[in-house]
């Protein structure tokens, strides 16, 4: 499995691209710079896009790719989310206000996107790579992916404060390659990371206690300017096992 890592941040700035990954080329996962890292022949290629809840950094790139891809297949783009985010899109972004309707454009036969409901713990598969969400621990309701193909797993979840189930899956699940995971806020802002469901290297820590095993950690949803605090505290961790999800990077699981 091949994912790109488009975007590793939780706020934008000149350097720090917001949260989006593309996996096999043709399926994004968050879509909050999807439109900014991409050429556009490759935006074509996108059929799928997975997301982990309606929060703008994980979805602001969404009206600006469509307007991209539009017409360029007589299929629409499938969006998978949960109850919750799809009500939210439609009610805040696609609402005729903000952006118009593409549920309904240009008609409700022929539409330029199609909303998939899915379920917590009830995988989804597209094109092959199997998606099972996984709740996580957020203002709005989130979840974080198991992400399988080809014998190899990732899971990876951005925004969550403290929680529990992601990591009872990642103690069972024999074929994980990596965890990425959310550290948004430097220790210095654990107050506002508390209150948000974000978290910090001291929170990261703590997290990784319920990790049973050995696998490589790779955080990301830095937020911009925090991010040479958080480096220099994950550093000083001292735990091998963590590394930066690095934005620009190809990885292959
Ligand atoms: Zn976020
Ligand atoms: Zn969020």
């Amino acid at each position: 499995m091949r994912i790109e890592v488009l975007g590793s941040y939780g706020g934008e700035s000149l350097e720090c691209r917001l949260t989006c990954l593309v996996i096999n080329g043709s399926i994004a996962l968050d879509a909050g710079s999807l439109t900014q890292a991409l050429p556009i022949e490759r935006q074509v290629g996108v059929h799928s896009i997975v997301l982990s809840h309606s929060h703008m950094d994980h979805t602001s790139a969404l009206p600006f790719f469509i307007e991209n891809v539009y017409g360029h297949s007589s299929n629409a783009i499938d969006i998978y989310a949960s109850s919750a985010t799809i009500y939210a899109i439609r009610k805040y972004l696609f609402n005729n206000a903000t952006w118009p309707d593409f549920t309904r454009l240009p008609n409700h036969l022929l539409p330029a996107v199609r909303f998939h409901e899915f379920q917590t713990e009830v995988p989804v598969e597209i094109d092959g790579v199997r998606f099972t969400p996984i709740e996580v621990n957020h203002l709005v309701p989130t979840h974080g992916f198991l992400i399988e193909a080809d014998g190899a797993s990732v899971l990876w979840s951005s925004d969550t404060g403290p929680t529990r189930r992601l990591w009872e899956i990642a103690n069972r699940t024999r074929s994980l390659q990596a965890i990425c995971i959310d550290t948004s806020f430097d220790n210095a802002l654990q107050e506002i990371a508390d209150v948000s469901l974000h978290l910090t290297p001291r929170t990261l820590e703590s997290e990784l206690q319920k990790l049973e095993r050995s696998v490589p950690v790779l955080v990301h949803h830095l937020k911009p300017p925090c991010v040479e605090r958080i480096r220099e505290e994950v550093e000083e961790l001292g735990n091998p096992d963590i590394g930066f999800l690095e934005q620009g990077k190809v990885y292959e699981f």
